[in-house]
């Protein structure tokens, strides 16, 4: 098998060369070539003739060409969909914040986790991407738009923590200062909540916001929409992420998606009140986006305004999710489940 350039470090590259005669330095070479997005090893000029021959029969750059791209006319918002070297499909997110320039990006083609209300996981899991497929999405949109990505989100489609290995090596090539130098503190890592793997994150050292898509204020409503819910219980994660907590030092978020009828009482809202009452965290309402197929609607304006206020009388600290791209389908998957006709 070939090896993905793309998805290795300096030194990893540095490795390879000497197995190949070459010195090791030219590893840094080829390291910064591909973020100047050189994406075929005949534009290597620098290296040996020779050598870029040798590279291209026992390695690749993978690639990610954008087959859609669509510009929200409300907020600027750009949505893309790629295409990967085998011919998948993964969408990612370019959003302008005024703290800097935010990418959604995708961490696997389709996802296993279920959730009911989610466009992502309607035909399963196709396949976890490499680490070069998470950093393509951003070099892309960079090169695309001509701007620079600050700040990251692990929110598109795929559970993260389900393609462990891979996300963990994309996060530290993207924080790597030879290449797109971005901050682990300006990254967000989702999870649906596998606690085994919350506790093994808690351990890398790296210091990335943990986001707990929650979206109940207990086991039985989460049950009815999140099949993770009957591996572990609420109760669990939460100990799981005041391990994270107490291991890292860093404050979670929490994401509850307002369902009507579902989870936006105000009951709910005490309930989930009373379960998060000191922990050091923050709480993002997001009115659910509505998906084809599904019955989920999104809740009254006023409910959205009672529930945010009776959570806020428990002292946490909660924001209601401006929301971006309305007009562009920039919920996680559902431009994939269209190209696709899931
Ligand atoms: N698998 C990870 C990350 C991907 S989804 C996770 O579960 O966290 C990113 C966020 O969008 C999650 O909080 C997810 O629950 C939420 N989400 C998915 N579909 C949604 C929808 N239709 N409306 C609102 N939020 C949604």
């Amino acid at each position: 098998m070939k090896s993905d350039v793309l998805s290795m470090f300096p030194e990893e590259l540095g490795e390879l060369c000497v197995s190949l005669g070459q010195p090791k330095y030219r590893g840094k070479q080829i390291f910064e070539g591909l973020y100047k997005g050189n994406r075929d090893f005949s534009e290597f000029t620098s290296l040996p003739k020779v050598f870029r021959d040798k590279l291209s029969e026992l390695s690749f750059i993978p690639t990610a060409d954008i087959k859609r791209k669509l510009v929200s006319a409300i907020d600027g918002t750009v949505k893309y969909l790629y295409t990967l070297h085998d011919g998948e499909t993964v969408e990612s997110v370019f959003m302008r914040y005024h703290h800097g320039n935010t990418m959604c990006i995708s961490t696997q083609v389709g996802c296993r986790m279920g959730c009911a209300f989610c466009a992502s996981t309607k035909a399963g899991l196709v396949r976890s991407l490499n680490p070069s497929e998470m950093l393509l999405q951003i070099l892309e949109a960079e090169r695309d738009l001509g701007e620079r990505v600050s700040n990251i989100v692990l929110m598109g489609m795929g559970e993260p923590l389900d393609n462990y290995d891979n996300v963990i090596k994309f996060l530290r090539l993207v924080n790597h200062e030879g290449g797109l130098n971005i901050g682990l503190r300006h990254i967000s890592l989702s999870t649906c909540g596998l606690v085994d793997k919350i506790d093994k994150l808690a351990l890398e050292g790296l210091p990335v916001t943990l986001s707990i898509s929650l979206h109940a204020p207990n086991d039985e409503i989460r049950k009815q929409t999140m099949p993770i819910a009957n591996k572990w219980s609420i109760k669990e994660l939460l100990s799981a992420c005041k391990r994270y907590i107490d291991k890292t030092g860093r404050r979670i978020s929490f994401e509850y998606a307002l369902i009507s009828g579902v989870n936006d009482t105000k009951d709910h809202a005490h309930e989930l009140g009373k379960l998060l009452t000191g922990m050091i965290c923050h709480v993002n309402i997001i009115p659910v986006n509505p998906i084809k197929e599904k019955n989920f609607q999104e809740s009254e304006k006023n409910n959205i305004k009672v529930f945010t206020e009776t959570l806020e009388t428990y002292k946490i600290n909660v924001t209601v999710r401006r929301k971006l791209g309305a007009d562009i389908n920039a919920s996680c998957g559902q431009l994939r489940a269209e190209d696709k006709k899931l």
